[in-house]
């Protein structure tokens, strides 16, 4: 059995979940989803960043402990995942234990390797972003994303010999032309690896909220060298699922991150003798009309706030069809309002309806006895919404499917079943229930309490790789028309 092993990046709970954090979910559920549909065995991992000086902090601020602060902030994210129907195999902590465990024994290894040594650094650090910044990218001596003074920190600390691998990590680059993806985002960070890569500063006796080290435990492990690793941890490395899963097809991640994971990681797993993951998917950024959302602006926009306005299902096709993945996207509510309306309502949930009712008019509520209309069989492009979901295309897979739909949807206008009898009649009829069972089960990596719902009402209960074919609509079978799928979004 193939397997797929899909990762979003772990999240940094020092504040609620924001409309990012929903998007990179969504996307990754969504592919996960497809590769499960496919009978490919799937491990799915998505979670929370605990540890660092930043936890600590904003810990103190609440009157907590930060384990306190970081149970109560990571269920928030949990309950993200669970509004939004996010299919995670595991939602990692880096406070778990086993994945504390994992951080040390990759150290040591890095360690035996003669790849770490203990320096002094120096810097201008930004506690919000746990790192260090040079003076050239700080914006009046404040950091570039804060906004807020980088403070001098001196402090002994423990390097590891990045430099080493710079020439490693070119090869690797050019034999892997898919690690980072999409391609056009690559050229940037080969060129920066090209001007030298500096050893990296990877503890701190700044704070006592992480992972101590082994070798040196008044030392904590900086808080990036400690994140990366949930990728192996989350599947048991070094035995386990870590032996099935590894290495990682896909990590979804922001391309604010995206230094840490095509550089710094692959060059942690060079050393430790592990083999890095086949590519890193960089997203973009979600905005508003007005530009980005900010804290300080007052304009985040609450993704559970939406889910339940809205309901899941039309906050993610929203999502996944108007967000070219891989860019940046809009957002506005009258975005979600107009796709739901135009395509969920007015096609999708038209054509069920419409659907169910002609079969209990005109067949008592039972799937006739016939086989698939093969011109309306060929408005399936199968192979071409395949080819989009392997290169992460969500939101031109949506539109074709869209299109078959919509294709459905004129089938019956054509057809005019309510005009014909016997034997014909019964052909457009198997034909469009047949159809809007492959669809309904096309969609359900995008919309999946939806898909469910109709394919309930279809009178189809379980079903998978083998059941996306045609004439699979067992005659006989009897539909439960329930109340209307999507009802209109008023403005
Ligand atoms: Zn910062």
């Amino acid at each position: 059995m193939k397997k797929f092993y899909i990762t979003t990046a772990i999240d940094y709970p020092s504040a609620k979940p924001h409309l990012g954090h929903a998007y990179e979910k969504t996307v990754s559920d969504c592919i996960a989803r497809w590769h499960r549909l496919w009978g490919e065995e799937v491990f799915f991992s998505t979670g929370t960043d605990e540890h660092g000086l930043k936890i600590q902090r904003k810990a103190k601020e609440a009157g907590k402990t930060p384990s306190q602060f970081v149970d109560e902030m990571s269920a928030d994210f949990k309950k993200l995942c669970a509004e939004w129907d996010i299919s995670f195999d595991r939602f990692i902590r880096t406070t778990d234990p086993d994945h504390e465990e994992v951080s040390k024994k990759i150290f040591q290894k890095v360690f035996d390797k003669g790849d770490i040594y203990l320096g002094e650094y120096e810097g201008l650090y930004c506690a919000d972003c746990e790192q260090y910044y040079l003076e050239k990218d700080l914006v009046n001596g404040n950091c570039p994303v804060h906004g807020t003074k980088a403070e001098l920190v001196r402090e002994p600390s423990y390097f590891f010999r990045m430099s080493k691998y710079q020439k490693q990590l070119l090869e690797f680059f050019e034999k892997n032309p898919n690690f980072i993806l999409p391609r056009a985002r690559k050229a940037e960070i080969v060129n920066r690896v090209k001007e030298g890569l500096r050893d990296l500063s990877v503890s701190r006796t700044s704070f006592t909220w992480g992972v101590p080290l082994p070798n040196d435990p008044k030392h904590f492990l900086y808080v990036w060298f400690d994140a990366l690793i949930n990728y192996i941890s989350a599947v048991d490395y070094p035995k386990g699922k870590f032996k099935k899963f590894w290495p990682a097809d896909v990590h979804v991640i922001g391309t604010d991150i995206s230094w840490f994971h095509c550089v710094i990681w692959p060059c942690m797993l060079f050393s430790a003798g592990i083999e890095p993951p086949k590519s890193v998917f960089i997203h973009g950024f979600i905005k508003l009309p007005s530009g980005k959302m900010s804290k300080s602006k007052g304009n985040v926009v609450d993704p559970l706030d939406l889910s339940q306005r809205f309901g899941s299902d039309s906050v993610r096709y929203f999502l996944l069809r108007d967000i070219p993945f891989g860019e940046d996207g809009i957002f506005e509510e009258r975005l979600i309002a107009e796709r739901h309306n135009s395509e969920l309502a007015n096609e999708l949930g038209n054509l069920l309806n419409r659907v169910l009712v002609l079969i209990e008019k005109n067949c008592n509520g039972e799937i006739p006895q016939a086989t698939t209309d093969s011109n309306l069989a060929v408005k399936l492009n199968l192979k071409k919404i395949q080819a989009n979901m392997a290169r992460f295309e969500t939101h031109l897979a949506l539109a074709e499917i869209m299109n078959f739909v919509k294709a459905c949807n004129a089938f019956i206008n054509e057809k005019e079943p309510w005009k014909l009898t016997g034997k014909s009649q019964q052909k457009v009829l198997y034909s469009s229930a047949d159809a809007l069972r492959m669809a309904a089960i096309l969609l359900s990596p995008f919309i999946p309490n939806a898909s469910k719902k109709m394919l309930d009402q279809l009178g189809v209960g379980s079903f998978g790789k083998s059941d996306l074919q045609f004439n699979k609509l067992r005659a006989g079978t009897k539909t439960k028309r329930g109340e209307v799928l999507f009802k209109k979004i008023e403005k």
